[in-house]
């Protein structure tokens, strides 16, 4: 609902108070500052501070102690994209700022008063959290935007009262390190989330996930969303992917043990922040207990990464030790209702709960007792909060009732009574109980202090966990799956062979996926004009690889026979825009500012997959724009692009350009059909098949008759003056597709005729020709 929870507590025992008892506000709960229902994602809270072109931002998940700091000059809202932080901190002097406003409008935002953003003050605030002299032994001194909007994020937590040791250590991101994915790129490749409900079904997440851990599925996410640019790091990753594949003894005794290990991470957050409860205690002494066999399977391969992850892992004997002797088996959640510390633990609790065990057994005995004497067989000893213990008889046997009996209650059918005998047990009994569930939670919270002692420990071996699962995930997936080792190296290259789409060849469609391969260089093959009908096979052939470039530099196996990956600083997409429409921006609008992204960021190691550009607007201006772009794509950006269009003038563009190809995924007719053949081959598709697709799509025959009857006049180009085919009548609007190469013709013939020649070099004049004949190429 939006609102912040403020949990009160009472300070002061009941018991010993006079009058009212002491209540404070112990901690303020917020999107951004809880444990988040979702095991296998992070909770983040991020804070973000402007400064010049750049953003200083921190992020925090308080259920994992986990907090970044960086500064970057990539737009915000990718950013937000990637981490989905449940919580937003700002200044608040930015609350009504227009910009960050509209930006921050779907976001759960909290602001903090300016002063927190103070350089000074928000450097102080990290000095005290992280108790060090110096931010320099985090690499981040200099950071000055950075440092203002982790300041105030540490400070915010804080005033939340999470407890203050919660955050573990400043990590610095370094950008370089990971390629880099924006919004639309995360969204249209549906990385986590899909498009058509926002769930993981059918992500390419859904399709990695053989996680067996929160954490490693923690960890799965974030390798997704941050796949890595440096080869020698993928690598040790494909090594150990590798090995695992090789090793299915290895794998399943891993994954038996891994099965029983739950969120250690989260666990000893909760110890360390002294919200653990006893059932939290059981879980981690028995994921602690599984920890030895598999640091010793990862020690034992015979894979770098592995065994160094095997060294990552602690040994958690003392800790095991201590909990097993300290809480019982099945403890409950309350921990003030006793029922946690064990037999033999402490002197006192044992000898509180020989008193409270025996006294309860007593008033047993004093029903029985008391049957016996009265002869009602019906009497009854109960209890109530209000009159303690007491002795129930039914109004039918009310005249046995002996005259020590003190009558305390009359019920419809029966009557209550006490007797001093059973009041003075009552006393010891109910006093033992209460002093007992005292002092179970004094030992508890002495439990607790002894595992913090492993906290550092146990995060490490959690961090080395995470990565086990994850790269085993990706192992399973591989193995499961037929998945190839890519060659990954820094060259330009992309060649992949016989490549399929990770979702789309597992869902049961009604016809077998069909691989396609695909090769891209810096040189005869930058970009591919890919055409075909709709349908046919486009957008999945340019998502497929682009996924896997993408999987092959999260350092896993891809869907292919065979792949050589260059690696790519970002993958940018512009594909369909239809989730923005409700931000109040139009088809065309959302296309122009993908693209604007795209061309304004894009570089020579960056991987585009622009899937109809241009569209949304008349054909002309749609056919000129895409053609500007894709020839700026080429010459300027040297990027490596894929770039599908319904418009089969932009093949062309391989005439002009040299590195331009085309290529189209193949169809054949049959009849008055088509038939699929999903086969990418090289050159252009002849035809565009809209009106067959439009039938398979359920459109009326009537309407489909037409538009062949429309199309067929518009191929032979019987126009009326106005424009309008002849026989469409006169309520025909339709708009004569406008020749380009008409056009382009028109074009050079006004450079032609405006040419200065006079005042020309021949030099000059010579090179003005070769241009002119260039662009009259195509018009051959
Ligand atoms: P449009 O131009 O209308 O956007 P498109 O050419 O981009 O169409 P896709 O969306 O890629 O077509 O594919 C349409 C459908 O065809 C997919 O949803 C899938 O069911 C099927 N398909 C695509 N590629 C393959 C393939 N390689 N093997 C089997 N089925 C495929």
């Amino acid at each position: 609902a939006g609102y912040k929870v403020a949990v009160c507590e009472q300070m002061e025992d009941p018991k010993d108070t006079k009058g009212i008892v002491k209540r404070e506000v112990v901690r303020v709960i917020t999107p951004g500052t809880h444990t988040p229902e979702h095991p296998k994602e992070n909770n983040y809270i991020m804070s973000f501070m402007p400064r010049e072109r750049k953003h200083g931002i921190a992020l925090a998940d308080v259920s994992t102690g986990e907090f970044m700091v960086y500064e970057t000059e990539k737009p915000l809202e990718d950013e937000i994209g990637r981490f989905e932080p449940k919580e937003i901190l700002i200044p608040e002097s930015l609350r009504d700022n227009f910009h960050y406003a509209g930006l921050l409008k779907d976001h759960y935002v909290s602001a903090a008063g300016d002063w927190r953003y103070d350089y000074p003050e928000a450097y102080k605030s990290l000095l005290k959290h992280f108790r060090v002299s110096s931010l320099e032994g985090y690499g981040c001194e200099g950071m000055t935007a950075a440092i203002q909007a982790a300041g105030a994020l540490v400070g915010y937590i804080e005033e939340m009262q999470v407890k203050v040791t919660s955050l573990r250590k400043i990590s610095l991101k370094n950008e370089t390190s990971y390629m880099f994915l924006d919004a639309p790129a995360q969204r249209n490749l549906e990385l986590i989330r899909n498009l058509k409900d926002g769930s993981t079904e059918g992500t390419l997440l859904w399709a990695l996930d053989e996680t067996l851990t929160p954490m490693g599925g923690r960890f799965l996410r974030n390798a997704i969303l941050m796949p890595l640019t440096d080869v020698k790091a993928i690598r040790k990753r494909q090594n150990a992917v590798g090995y695992l594949v090789e090793d299915y003894e290895l794998v399943e005794t891993l994954r038996k043990n891994l099965r029983k290990v739950q969120d250690i991470e989260r666990l000893e957050r909760k110890v360390s922040t002294g919200t653990a409860n006893a059932r939290d205690l059981i879980a981690l002494k028995t994921s602690a207990a599984c920890l030895p066999e598999i640091k010793n399977s990862l020690l034992s391969s015979r894979d770098g990464c592995l065994k160094e992850l095997g060294r990552g892992v602690s040994d958690f004997g003392e800790l095991i030790t201590l909990i097993d002797r300290g809480i019982t088996e099945h403890p409950p959640i309350g921990l003030r209702d006793g029922g946690i510390i064990r037999d033999g633990w402490s002197g006192d609790i044992d000898e509180l709960r020989d008193i409270s065990r025996n006294g309860k057994g007593y008033i047993a005995a004093i029903e029985t007792e008391e049957k016996q004497k009265t002869g009602i067989n019906s009497l009854k000893v109960g209890y109530n909060r209000i009159f303690g213990y007491y002795i129930e008889v039914t109004n039918a046997n009310l005249g046995d009732v002996p005259d020590r009996y003190i009558r305390k209650q009359t019920l419809v059918g029966a009557e209550r009574f006490i007797t001093p005998e059973l009041k003075e047990y009552e006393a010891k009994v109910l006093g033992a109980e209460e002093r007992l569930k005292g002092l179970e939670y004094q030992a508890f919270q002495g439990i607790l202090q002894g595992i913090g002692k492993d906290s550092l420990s146990l995060l490490a071996s959690a961090h080395s966990i995470s990565e086990a699962d994850f790269l085993l995930s990706l192992s399973v997936v591989a193995k499961r799956h037929d998945y190839a080792k890519p060659q990954v190296d820094d060259d330009v290259i992309i060649k992949i062979t016989e490549g399929r789409h990770p979702v789309l060849e597992r869902l049961s469609l009604s016809e077998r996926f069909i691989p396609n391969s695909l090769y891209l260089d810096g040189n005869s093959q930058r970009l591919l004009v890919i055409t075909g009908p709709n349908m046919a096979g486009k957008s999945t052939y340019m998502r497929q690889s682009a996924l896997i470039v993408l999987m092959a530099q999260m350092g896993g196996f891809v869907p292919a026979e065979d792949a050589v990956i260059g690696v790519a600083d970002r993958i940018f997409t512009r594909i369909g825009a239809s989730d923005f429409l409700t931000r109040g921006q139009s088809t065309f609008m959302v296309e122009m500012i993908e693209a604007a992204s795209i061309l304004n960021n894009a570089t020579d190691r960056s991987l585009i997959i622009l899937d109809e550009i241009g569209r949304g607007t008349s054909t002309f201006d749609g056919i000129s724009i895409a053609w500007a772009a894709a020839e700026y794509i080429v010459k300027e950006l040297k990027a490596r692009t894929l770039f599908a269009t319904h418009y089969n003038e932009l093949t062309e563009l391989a005439h002009a350009l040299e590195t331009v190809k085309n290529y189209n995924v193949s169809v054949r007719e049959w009849g008055d059909e088509i038939i699929f053949l999903r086969k990418i081959e090289e050159g252009p598709a002849d035809k565009s098949y809209g009106i067959q697709v439009a039938r398979l799509a359920g459109i009326p025959d009537k309407v489909i008759k037409k538009a062949k009857e429309v199309l067929s006049t518009l191929e032979k180009e019987e126009f009326a003056q106005a424009g309008a085919p002849r026989f469409a009548g006169p309520q025909g609007t339709g708009q004569r597709q406008l020749d380009l190469f008409t056009a382009m013709k028109d074009a050079l013939l006004m450079e032609l005729r405006t040419l200065d020649i006079k005042g020309m070099s021949a030099e000059k004049a010579l090179e003005k020709l070769r241009e002119l004949k260039t662009k009259a190429e195509p018009l051959s």
